[in-house]
């Protein structure tokens, strides 16, 4: 440990403003004449004098060490009015650390502990409730009015082409209420079908569907929080079967614990033969949803997008699942729900798309939507009719909000608009400060620390590999793999480069990603990094494994970062005799810079074909270069690696040791 020891408040000179009681008499004395009588100081004495010196400033922590309380998010302000430690002082030692700060500036809390060491105190940090809890704490708790069975929310997803719009469309055309009065459905995110026939309360039955398929909105939204989806209905296509994007859609809908109906649409076309069918069956069983057909529990309704056969029965079935779910909702008080989409709209001015989940939204109700607020001014269905009042399961665009929220913030009615913007206020300090303030997320390095706080019990994997083969042993090797304490789950686990998609679902999951194989386009590494998500490449099975059985016991060592420097695109080849292949390239990112340390990966078709190479030429022209910018052609010659092709992307690299932070 490094508390004890030297501490910086005996030093003298040191703080004339936090400790003056430490000054004697004659120490007043010596500073007034430097200060030639100046008045901090005069006026001190006299206070002292007239025996008030301990009701100007009360001892700080600073002065006394021990425990000192402080809220999060921690501020720099916020920690030198807690601890007494000079806000400039808390400033210098940041700048020490490469890190800019300002008063205002947000700190994380293990910094903010380091700060402290120094002046032995301990910091007790205190999550604060934050004025959306409140609100939402306040909503849980309030007494309920009306309970009744609502209809159910559907997000439908599934394999490209496999007929997702196409059923959407087929869906809204079965519509009763459609035909009743020829509205044609608005695009406001979410839509509403009444069905043939009523519920026991003689209300007509509906289901709802979200407007935007594919599981990449899905799970960014239940990143943010916001569950609207209670059954998702997964489309196959009967000629077809499962493919990649089928099995991503099934683990995203897993990892969200949201139960799957299938749609095997296209069963109009020749080619989804029986035999076709028991093979999907048999994915699907694969895959965790076994068809009730086989005795299992999924249901599986056969559709046709097309003809709109089966589409009836597939509205008839996700109301039987509502059913079975329960799903109720209260009709009565404010209320509450999630935002879909939001944009600005010309002369509208901001308007969000909701989801209305509980109680009765109004024109003229006071609401708040994350970082906006305002007073409900107007608001549409989805057939486009202006309605005045809204219940539970009802999509509505609403305008009258001063900016534009984010899809997932959640909606709350509250009863004066001074609270609504109290909490959109609070919602906007929040966002700034946690701009500022890095997150912390699972990583392999820091995941011990975690299970010991006793924060997570698993180690959520999102795998990708280039090969089947790789995936399967992997995902077999992991799930093998945990203790008593802790268990390794995969939660998606498929062939190809890491996706935004695969980002989304690790963040919201809080899992790492691991990259067999397979290349981290840069975008999509930058997502990661913006979103503190572990992202790790790997190229040998045992090491995968060793890096993760090191994990769970927290012994990992020294990590190994690739820092990316830029990319280079092979245009042409030309073969050199005694030198070898030269690509012709042109530097699309960053720059290829030519030093001792730094190192080559060739990538073709989104694979690794060879890596950690040194350069062994870079020539700008004719003339050999140390470093070449983006936009810029030049040669490359990688050593010991001669076949390279047009198309190649060549990225430039470094490797940086990432030493593990010593605890205490
Ligand atoms: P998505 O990518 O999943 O949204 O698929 P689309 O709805 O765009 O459909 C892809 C293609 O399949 C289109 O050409 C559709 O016309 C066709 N398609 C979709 N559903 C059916 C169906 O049930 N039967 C037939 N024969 N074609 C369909
Ligand atoms: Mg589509």
């Amino acid at each position: 440990p490094r508390r004890g020891g030297s501490t910086r408040r005996g030093r003298s000179g040191d703080s004339l403003v936090t400790g003056p009681t430490q000054f004697s008499k004659a120490d007043l004395d010596d500073l007034d004449a430097k200060l030639k009588g100046g008045g901090y100081v005069r006026r001190r004495r006299q206070d002292l004098r007239k025996g008030r010196g301990n009701t100007f400033q009360a001892q700080s922590a600073v002065q006394t060490g021990g425990k000192v309380e402080i809220e999060e998010p921690i501020t720099i302000k916020s920690l030198s009015a807690a601890t007494g430690i000079k806000a400039t002082q808390i400033i210098r030692f940041l700048f020490g650390k490469g890190i800019m700060s300002t008063v205002n500036s947000a700190i994380d809390t293990e910094l903010a502990e380091e700060v402290c060491i120094d002046y032995e105190i301990e910091l007790v940090v205190k999550q604060q409730e934050s004025a959306e809890e409140q609100v939402e704490k306040q909503f849980s708790e309030r007494e309920k009015v009306d309970v009744r069975p609502r209809p159910p929310v559907v997000t439908v997803m599934g394999h490209v082409d496999h007929g997702k719009t196409s059923l959407l469309d087929r869906i809204r055309k079965e519509d009763v209420a459609a035909h009743e009065d020829g509205g044609i459905t608005q695009h406001i995110g979410a839509y509403r079908v009444k069905m043939k026939g009523t519920d026991a309360d003689g209300e007509a039955k509906s289901v709802v569907f979200l407007d935007t398929p594919g599981h990449a909105a899905f799970t960014t939204m239940r990143g943010r929080g916001a569950k609207m989806t209670d059954i998702v209905v997964l489309v196959v296509a009967a000629d077809d079967g499962v493919m990649p994007q089928t099995i991503e859609s099934i683990n995203h809908a897993q990892a969200a614990g949201v139960p799957v109906v299938v749609a095997l649409n296209k069963s109009d076309l020749p080619g989804a033969t029986d035999d076709n069918v028991q093979k999907i069956y048999g994915q699907l069983a694969e895959h965790g949803l076994n068809p009730t057909a086989w005795g299992g529990e999924t249901e599986v309704v056969k559709t046709s997008a097309a003809s709109g056969e089966g589409v009836p029965e597939l509205l008839e079935m996700l109301d039987l699942q509502a059913e079975v779910l329960e799903l109720t909702a209260d009709y009565g008080g404010p209320a509450r729900g999630t935002t879909i989409e939001a944009e600005m709209q010309p002369g509208r001015g901001s308007v969000a798309r909701v989801l209305v989940q509980e109680g009765q939204l109004s024109v003229g109700d006071f609401v708040v939507i994350g970082r906006s607020f305002g007073r409900v001014r107007d608001m549409t269905d989805d057939r486009g009719k202006r309605v005045k009042q809204v219940g539970p399961a009802t999509p509505v665009e609403l305008s009258g909000i001063d900016v534009v929220p984010d899809a997932g913030d959640k909606v709350f009615a509250t009863d004066t608009l001074k609270k609504a913007e109290d909490v959109a206020e609070q919602y906007r300090d929040t966002e700034r400060e946690q701009l500022l303030a890095s997150k912390t997320k699972v990583t392999l390095d820091n995941f011990a620390d975690a299970v010991k706080a006793g924060q997570i019990k698993e180690l959520r994997v999102v795998l990708k590999a280039d090969v089947q083969g790789s995936v399967e042993t992997l995902r077999a090797q992991l799930g093998q793999m945990g203790n008593d304490e802790v268990a390794v789950r995969v939660l998606h686990a498929a062939v190809g480069g890491v996706t935004e998609s695969d980002i989304v679902l690790a963040d919201a999951s809080d899992a790492i990603v691991i990259a067999f194989h397979v290349a981290i386009p840069s975008a999509v590494r930058d997502i990661a990094e913006q979103r503190s998500v572990d992202v790790r490449p790997y190229r040998v099975i045992y090491d995968v494994t060793d890096d993760i059985k090191k994990a769970l016991e927290g012994m990992l060592t020294p990590d190994q970062k690739e820092e990316q420097i830029g990319v280079a695109e092979c245009k042409e080849i030309f073969n050199i005799t005694k030198v070898g292949t030269i690509a012709g390239c042109i530097v699309t990112e960053g720059a290829i810079i030519k030093e001792p340390s730094t190192r080559i990966r060739v990538e073709r078709d989104g694979a690794v074909v060879t890596e950690n190479r040194p350069l062994a030429t870079l020539k700008r022209v004719k003339d050999d270069a140390r470093e070449v910018r983006a936009g810029t052609e030049c040669g490359i010659d990688i050593e010991g690696f001669n076949d390279v092709k047009p198309g190649d992307q060549l990225v430039c690299y470094r490797v940086v040791e990432v030493a593990r932070t010593l605890d205490d």
